[in-house]
């Protein structure tokens, strides 16, 4: 269906991230996002007692600048944190501290399909406690585990122009924390919170900002974005005007509602926060930060492709999943490093296939980097190369490889135990290629009658009776010299 072009979209986020630090924002305590029992990683800091004074927990600084950096931003020398008063249960001091006016880092970008989303901040502040409301009781329950936590904050320049852009935004986004390990970024945990700001312009107008919030998932991002899109585009197509607010995703409806109107700036009262000193970073402290080694998922990407000469979609499944991207490089530097180089690609690419379907079908989930996985770098390389050579078919090699993942055996002493040896000797296969044919004179008959299924059910018998240990191309060609004596 054709859209009137008179309506442009522009959508920009506002992403919280969990950093994954030892201890929180401003105390000592542990920061676990996985504490389930409620109100053991707390303090007199934490919890807002009085005369208690929260001190900068350098880790935390550290990750925000490491992400501003891998984004391109610009990290001013001079940062501050800033109040921001508001009053919810779940936020003991009756304020946050945040930062307003001088965020950690600026004006940097993420590329997204070859397009340029400008990020126009990332700041970092506290997370708030948890609230829980028992169902049919007449009071609520807090859990201040979470009060304090370390929480950055990444703002976008409204440079989206579509809801699956904004959804690849977010996951290369996720991926980016987790490279840098400053977040696990867990969604479905809460370390990753994203906000949408969609807002649909009129004949080459800006249209007003609805802010979208419960964005649990990408999925929730896409379908949530656009939903607002083309609710902005009915009301404005009715001739009324669109209402600054925030508004809710409900996934299961798939529909958003209206919560609040938005709030400004000025209503927080923001002020500098006097308990803390302002920050001066040093040059020799961002050289620093700078200097701690990471490769980011774009630069991966580039590298397979040039290292390895593999397929997109094979690069993306080992960048997606880091650490069998890791143990494919493993693998690849057991395989000598003196192979011709044809000899190595092929190699390369049957490492490549048989991790990405056969070994991630048996790992089910798991992981190669689980105590549990058994296969060494060394054992897969030497499987690789049995298979290169035709010393097993590519059905005894699902056998030996699912031996492998059961036991962590070599892979050489499989095949010689139960005796899978693939048969690549001529006169081996005629003998037995012999007895298939005098057995079954009514199929040699009917495919010389020109019955060509007859063919196959000869290759099946002889199949069977090599318990398909036999190279299949010799089979063929045996068979097929003895067909047409
Ligand atoms: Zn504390």
């Amino acid at each position: 269906m054709n859209k009137p072009m008179a309506y442009k979209p522009t959508i920009g986020l506002e992403i919280h991230v969990e950093l994954n630090t030892g201890s929180k924002m401003f105390c000592s305590c542990k920061n676990d996002s996985d504490e389930h029992r409620p109100n053991i990683n707390i303090c007199p800091t934490c919890t807002a007692q009085p005369g208690s004074l929260p001190v900068i927990n350098e880790e935390a600084v550290r990750k925000v600048i490491k992400t501003g950096l891998a984004l391109n931003c610009k990290i001013p020398e001079y940062s501050r944190f800033d109040r921001k008063n508001y009053f919810y249960p779940d936020l003991p001091k009756g304020y946050q501290i945040s930062q307003l006016y001088f965020p950690l880092c600026k004006d940097g970008f993420l590329e997204i399909g070859g397009e340029k989303v400008r990020i126009r901040e990332i700041h970092l502040e506290e997370d708030t406690g948890k609230l829980t409301h028992p169902e049919g009781e007449d009071y609520s329950l807090v859990d201040f585990n979470r009060a304090g936590v370390p929480l950055m904050e990444l703002v976008t320049e409204p440079d989206i122009a579509s809801a699956s852009e904004a959804k690849d935004f977010a996951s290369e986004l996720q991926l980016i924390m987790r490279y840098l390990d400053v977040s696990f970024a867990d969604m479905e945990k809460g370390q990753m919170r994203i906000e949408a700001n969609v807002s649909v312009g009129e004949k080459g107008k800006l249209g007003i900002k609805v802010e979208i919030k419960n964005l649990n998932s990408f999925r929730a991002v896409e379908k949530g974005i656009d939903y607002e899109i083309e609710r902005q585009r009915e009301v404005l197509s009715e001739g009324y005007k669109v209402l600054q607010e925030t508004r809710g995703w409900d996934d299961i409806k798939g529909k958003t509602y209206s919560q609040r109107e938005k709030e400004e700036a000025h209503d927080y009262r923001y002020f500098p926060e006097p308990d803390l000193p302002p920050l001066h970073h040093s040059k020799e402290f961002i050289k620093e930060i700078k200097g701690e080694f990471f490769e980011l998922p774009s630069q991966k990407r580039k590298r397979f492709g040039r290292e390895y000469e593999l397929g997109e979609k094979e690069i993306e499944m080992f960048v997606q999943n880091r650490g069998l991207g890791d143990y494919f490089e493993k693998v690849i530097s057991e395989l000598g490093p003196n192979l011709p180089k044809e000899n190595l690609s092929r190699l390369i690419k049957l490492s490549s296939n048989y991790l990405i379907t056969d070994l991630q079908g048996l790992l089910k989930g798991e992981q190669v980097s689980d105590e549990k996985f058994l296969i060494t770098p060394e054992n897969f390389a030497e499987f690789v190369v049995l298979i290169n050579k035709g010393e097993i078919s590519s059905k005894i090699a699902k056998m030996v490889l699912l031996e492998m993942f059961n036991s962590g055996t070599d892979p050489s002493d499989i095949i010689e135990k139960k005796g899978l040896a693939q048969i690549s000797d001529i006169s081996e296969i005629e003998v037995i290629i012999n007895e298939v044919l005098a057995k079954n004179k009514k199929a040699v008959e009917d495919y010389k009658s020109g019955k060509e299924s007859a063919y196959q059910f000869l290759v099946g018998q002889i199949m069977i009776k090599t318990k398909g240990k036999a190279n299949p191309q010799i089979i063929k060609d045996v068979l097929k010299r003895s067909l047409t004596k």
